[in-house]
């Protein structure tokens, strides 16, 4: 029957971006879009890595600059934006930075000061012309290179919800190593209940969220970090400083329906620090909502999903 069909659950598991995925679809062309989503998670993967020395970013850094894809430039663009709306706090160019640490390759270390100033001189969007006409880079000093690690997976993920709605899927979702979005509602038009990373443990929660077509990730320092001397070292880096963020939080959740600024919001309030976070909200209350969990153990909520989230942790609403 009509209805048989429309429950009928397609699934597909696929390791890409340095993370498990799930991708999840529901009706009679399930399949066909799970399949969909698989390629163009694979596709993005290839495009985007700047890992991989033969991606359009591997070749931009090592070319100095370069022509863009349609993915790449639209990602280009919304990175030039979030620098400027977070005051830098999302930085496109912070590779140089990342290899310092060594992130990139996993030759973990802890650079020196003189090090680390030197290579800060590097991390400047403004030594990046872009030109929006034919969709090419080019980087005004040697060494300038571009990270889209912190916009590409939330990119990724709305990308997936456009397959959906081209595919006529009833509902669906993909889980990208802990970062969600739902299409629509559940198959039985019930919301979906998303569960809230915790910085604790991966079988724990923060909490839960109610909600349909939103993208919910989630940005910690739990997340990719390495140990010396005793101390953390973790991967979201504070373009003012070169260290890894230190500003008072453990996690910042980011719920919209916009996958790529969820993503790239997630990063930039992480490096923000409470109360910028705060401000920032306040002022684009109209494109997100927020969890922020401090380091002294405390949750906070943006007063947009005061009533979709539940927590068994007292929470404090943020209203504006
Ligand atoms: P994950 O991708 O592990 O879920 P995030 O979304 O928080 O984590 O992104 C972290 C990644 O973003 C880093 O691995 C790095 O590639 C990049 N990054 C780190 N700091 C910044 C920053 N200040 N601005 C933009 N990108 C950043």
């Amino acid at each position: 029957s009509e209805n048989a069909s429309d429950d009928a659950e397609a699934v597909r598991d696929v390791f890409a971006m340095d993370t498990y995925m799930t991708v999840k679809a529901y009706g009679s062309n399930g399949d066909a879009a799970v399949d969909a989503a698989v390629d163009e998670i694979n596709r993005l993967d290839a495009l985007l890595s700047t890992g991989k020395k033969d991606s359009e970013i591997g070749q931009i850094n090592a070319n100095n600059g370069g022509q863009l894809s349609e993915d790449g430039a639209v990602l280009m663009e919304r990175s030039l934006e979030l620098y400027k709306s977070t005051n830098g706090a999302f930085d496109v160019a912070i590779y140089p930075v990342m290899k310092a640490w060594g992130f990139t390759d996993g030759n973990y270390q802890v650079p020196d000061a003189d090090t680390l100033k030197a290579t800060l001189e590097l991390v400047d969007p403004s030594l990046i012309d872009y030109d929006k006409e034919t969709s090419t880079v080019s980087f005004k000093k040697d060494g300038v290179q571009i990270d889209l690690g912190g916009i590409a997976k939330g990119y990724t993920s709305s990308r997936i919800m456009d397959i959906y709605k081209e595919k006529g899927v009833t509902s669906g979702l993909v889980n990208l190593g802990g970062n969600a979005q739902v299409f629509g509602t559940k198959p039985d038009d019930s919301l979906w209940r998303v569960a809230v990373q915790s910085p604790d443990s991966e079988d724990e929660y923060l909490g839960v969220l109610e909600t349909k077509d939103k993208a919910i990730i989630t940005s910690g320092g739990y997340e990719r970090y390495f140990e010396k001397d005793g101390v953390t070292y973790h991967h979201i880096i504070d373009p003012s400083t070169g260290y890894p963020a230190d500003n008072g939080l453990i996690s910042v959740t980011i719920v919209s329906a916009d996958g790529t600024l969820a993503d790239g919001l997630s990063t930039s309030l992480f490096v923000m620090g409470k109360d910028k976070a705060t401000d920032y909200w306040k002022a684009h209350s109209d494109e997100f909502d927020m969890i922020l969990l401090t380091d002294d153990e405390k949750l906070y909520v943006s007063e947009g999903i005061k009533d979709s989230f539940t927590s068994d942790r007292e929470f404090e609403i943020v209203e504006k």
